[in-house]
């Protein structure tokens, strides 16, 4: 790849999450039935108008602010005209010479250092129906026939474009990732890229000297890591034609994630080949001052304002605010935390370290899990009055996350509560010392690891529930050292 100096345009497709469609009032619940939520409208049927939805053009809008967009004041639907399966009307209603947003960025962290990814246009249309293909191996009625299910025609859609300035399948992958957490926070989409909800086709090219490259278009791949692989093998296929002086043709390419290699589909379409032209049923959208504003006014606090936050205010290592921004549902029970335990390392500790592994082993959302923030906040109280050991807080922890109950509760229930009564603890101790000559002998010829097995000898005895600094302290007085 030396030598080449790559140029890669992404073009990301986001299903807002509207409750009903962009043009009719059909749902947009996914897996319905096939062909379940469909109407007159969608189906493209004669004599039906199509009504545009307020909410997927706020969505839009919302997206645009956060990009940083120009939103223009005045914009129209157009007529993308072609003729497949899935588009019953044989023409989808997109937006073409005035979009509703442009000219905005989206700011990545690549090794450290920061880029801002111009992007070049965001506009609303309609999404088309899904093909089903029956899979010839096998043995069903089905096999040879391909069915189209309608539901997802009519689907808001809102295309974000960036110029082709991305250098990089790894300035790439940063790119959506950092979208994508955008998209989330702004809340315009549940962005699962398995149900489709984001999708993301790229074109790429590459030149030696100034002038661009031919570009091809690479479509087929259906996670952040498959984009960034199939534009790695792309830039390396481009890289050997051009070494072997052959020339790149403009097309449009499959990436095939089995064989790790694009593959050609089609002659790459020029725009003037969909004949666009302006929707005449369709009203331009005018937007108002006043209605940008109040759309601004309501803009979430975003991801990088909040990692900000969560470094300069609360003292957090970058890395901590990194994990803690992903999300924005896992940024509020972190600050929720906060908000009854003001120790920010030590909410984030429990946060990043057992909260998320809980998580990850439970196979749940955040706003499904049962144990709340204040309720690990009462914890953390208890651990730091010393009423359970750290080992014991992990333990009520787990069981807090499953059943939903409160620490309190089960320390009391399951008599887990910590032993700081030092009398109690003497006479174990002592019994501690009785059992384990050798280990005594060892500590008193000076092996301080001995003195662990005899602390590790007590907390056994104890179910766990002494307070190890106290029996640390208790054992050396019994032994002699102070
Ligand atoms: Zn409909």
């Amino acid at each position: 790849m030396k030598g080449y100096r790559v140029n890669i345009g992404l073009e990301v497709h986001v299903e807002l999450q509207t409750e009903s469609k962009l043009f009719c009032n059909c749902a947009t619940c996914f897996g319905a039935p096939p062909n379940t939520q469909v109407c007159p409208v969608c189906l493209g049927l004669p004599g039906v108008l199509p009504v545009i939805n307020a909410k997927a053009v706020e969505f839009t809008i919302s997206t645009a602010l956060a990009l940083g967009c120009q939103i223009n004041s005045f914009c129209r639907f157009a007529r993308k005209n072609y003729y497949y399966p899935d588009l019953p009307k044989n023409y989808q209603i997109s937006q073409y010479d005035k979009p509703l947003a442009e000219n905005g960025w989206v700011e990545i962290k690549v090794k450290e250092s920061v880029r801002r990814i111009a992007i070049q246009r965001i506009h609303l249309e309609e999404d088309a129906g899904k093909l089903i293909h029956g899979d010839a191996s096998e043995n069903t009625q089905e096999r040879n026939l391909s069915l189209v299910d309608y539901n997802r025609t009519g689907i808001p859609l809102m295309e974000i474009v960036s110029h082709p300035r991305i250098t990089s399948p790894e300035e790439a992958y940063q790119y959506l990732i950092t979208l994508k957490r955008i998209l989330q926070y702004l809340k315009v989409s549940d962005c699962n890229m398995e149900e489709g909800s984001l999708r993301c086709d790229a074109n790429i090219s590459i030149r030696a000297g100034t002038e661009m490259g031919t570009k091809t278009e690479l479509k087929n791949m259906n996670s952040f890591k498959e984009i960034r692989d199939g534009l790695t093998a792309e830039i390396k296929r481009q890289s050997y034609v051009l070494n072997e002086g052959g020339e790149i043709i403009q097309e449009t390419r499959l990436w095939d994630s089995k064989r790790k290699a694009t593959f050609s589909m089609r002659g790459k379409e020029e725009a003037h080949d969909y004949r666009y032209l302006p929707e005449p049923d369709l009203l331009p959208l005018k937007i108002s001052r006043e209605w940008l504003e109040k759309l601004r006014s309501q803009l979430p606090e975003l991801p990088s304002s909040r990692h900000q936050k969560f470094v300069e205010e609360y003292g957090l290592p970058e890395y901590d605010a990194d994990v803690l921004t992903d999300s924005p549902e896992l940024a509020d029970f972190f600050e929720k935390c906060l908000k009854y335990y003001p120790y920010p390392k030590i909410v984030s500790n429990w946060v990043m370290g057992e909260f998320l592994r809980l998580l990850k082993k439970e196979a749940t959302f955040i706003n499904q899990v049962k144990v709340t923030p204040a309720a690990l906040a009462a914890l953390l109280k208890e651990l730091k009055k010393g009423t359970v050991s750290i080992g014991l807080a992990k333990e009520i922890f787990e069981e807090m996350f499953l059943s939903g109950k409160q620490a309190q509760e089960i320390i009391e229930q399951k008599g887990l509560k910590q032993i700081s009564d030092q009398d109690s603890l003497r006479d174990i101790i002592d019994q501690v010392i009785k059992k384990n000559p050798r280990a005594v002998n060892d500590f008193l010829a000076g092996k301080q690891r001995a003195l662990g097995a005899l602390i590790g000898q007590t907390m056994a005895m104890t179910q766990g529930r002494a307070n190890p600094q106290l029996v640390n302290q208790l054992l050396r007085e019994k032994l002699g050292f102070k």
